[in-house]
């Protein structure tokens, strides 16, 4: 994420780091690389400019008050600033209406019926919440059918009414009938189009006032740079929205949406879609992304995506089974499992300060547990429980059904039984027999 941004800042900021003091001449010459990398990364002209003047008036006058090194101070100016500029807190949603209605909005191809499948995702597993997710999109039915097919991938009903024509009427339906069957949350997906067209803004502007929404969130690509922003701004004259939501922030992004986008229609980031998955969701916080924008990592974020999968009962069932010698295969694979739905390693590896400098350029394999994976998957149950029955057949057998060979298996069951010893001896507290274990 903003791997460009990241290394020019990173450049701009060292200029400061041999210098004893702040003067007006470094400060100059920092800031306009600042400012540099800023414009590269799509950030517009009059954000750039005003950014780089309020952190040049503020390290000027700080300089006196602080016992941070030059280049500490500019670092924490800027992040401080980064972070004011995308909104300074973060930003939540009102979910107060019985039921709350959500309406979404934005260009065709922005990731609307996508995010809102996640965003349903997200309100019944975090929120617990009971969502209904609403197709309003008239012209297009295959856009009706992703709806349909998202719904069924997360267990979220979807109203539609395919032959009726009016979106007001179904929206207003769909409301109806979400106080009849209990849903507290209808999520409305509505059509878009691939420019601003005024037939659209008029349709949308319509539901707008009909369904009188207690959250109206703009869905924008994040990879469109300032064009972005320049839709987000007629959205906002008319719609009024609530909050952005930033789609397709895992791809190549410069950067300049996420940063730009709050200064110029004066709405928050709300949400940003981190890929095409379901789970690929994370609420905005902007002290986070300034953190990460400087390669900083965002240990935060980390640590969360951590405790959301960790399942205490699990945990103790976990440890039980290695104090019994039981830890087999099947609790193997159910452990890659949860690290795997933390997220992508890129994504995984981007949150670990400095990591993600470090590591840009190595192509980190999403599939790297997929060897693993497929050697598990072709053991049988009694040799999952009890690998010391795998035998030089079995090993031939399980290598070909993987499509790995008889050395990865090996290599597998070693790993294991090592990793088995010491789960043994830490659950023994025997510090001195793990010692002796690895000494041997
Ligand atoms: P809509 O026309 O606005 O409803 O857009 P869609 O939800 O159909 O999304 C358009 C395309 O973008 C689809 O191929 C999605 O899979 C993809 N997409 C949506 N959100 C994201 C995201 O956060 N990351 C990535 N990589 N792709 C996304």
């Amino acid at each position: 994420m903003f791997d460009n941004l990241s290394d020019k800042l990173d450049k701009a900021l060292h200029v400061l780091k041999g210098h004893g003091s702040i003067t007006e001449v470094n400060v100059a010459e920092t800031l306009k690389e600042v400012r540099r990398a800023l414009l590269d990364a799509d950030v517009n002209f009059k954000t750039a400019k005003e950014f780089t003047n309020t952190v040049k008036e503020k390290a000027l006058g700080q300089n006196v008050l602080t016992t941070l090194q030059p280049g500490q101070l500019m670092v924490k100016l800027v992040k401080d600033e980064l972070t004011e500029l995308m909104g300074g807190e973060t930003a939540g949603i009102n979910l107060s209406g019985t039921p709350t209605v959500i309406l979404m909005s934005g260009l065709q191809g922005s990731g609307k019926t996508t995010f809102s499948g996640k965003l349903a995702n997200y309100l019944k597993t975090k929120k617990t919440k009971k969502p209904l997710l609403v197709a309003c999109d008239i012209y297009r039915p295959a856009a009706i059918n992703q709806l349909h097919v998202v719904g069924d991938q997360i267990g979220v009903e979807v109203y539609s009414e395919p032959e009726n024509k009016n979106p007001v009427q179904i929206a207003q339906n769909a409301i109806a009938h979400a106080k009849q069957n209990g849903f507290n949350v209808v999520i409305v997906d509505t059509a878009g189009r691939l420019a601003i067209d005024e037939a659209m803004m008029t349709e949308i502007a319509n539901v707008h006032k009909a369904i009188n929404p207690h959250e109206t969130l703009f869905v924008v690509d994040a990879m469109t740079g300032q064009d972005a922003v320049n839709t987000a701004k007629t959205f906002n004259e008319r719609l009024n929205f609530d909050g952005v939501v930033l789609t397709k922030l895992d791809g190549d992004t410069r950067g300049g949406a996420a940063i730009s986008i709050k200064s110029v229609v004066d709405k928050p980031i709300k949400f940003i879609g981190t890929g095409e998955k379901m789970d690929a969701i994370d609420v905005f916080h902007p002290a986070r992304m300034a953190d990460r924008i400087l390669g900083m990592g965002d240990v935060v974020s980390l640590v969360e995506r951590a405790q959301e999968q960790f399942d205490e009962e699990e945990a103790r069932k976990l440890q039980k089974k290695i104090a019994k010698n039981q830890f087999g295969f099947d609790d193997f694979l159910s452990q890659i499992q949860q690290v795997k739905k933390m997220g992508s390693m890129k994504d995984l590896v981007g949150m670990i300060p400095g990591a993600g400098k470090a590591l840009k350029d190595v192509d980190i394999d999403d599939d790297a547990f997929k060897g693993i994976e497929a050697i598990i998957h072709s053991m049988t149950p009694t040799e999952r429980t009890q690998p010391s029955v795998i035998n030089g057949s079995r090993k031939k057998r399980i290598a070909k059904g993987s499509g790995t060979s008889v050395q990865q298996v090996n290599q597998l069951l070693k790993q294991f039984d090592q990793m088995s010893k010491m789960m043994k001896m830490m659950q023994g507290g025997g510090g001195r027999k793990m010692m002796q274990a690895m000494g041997k």
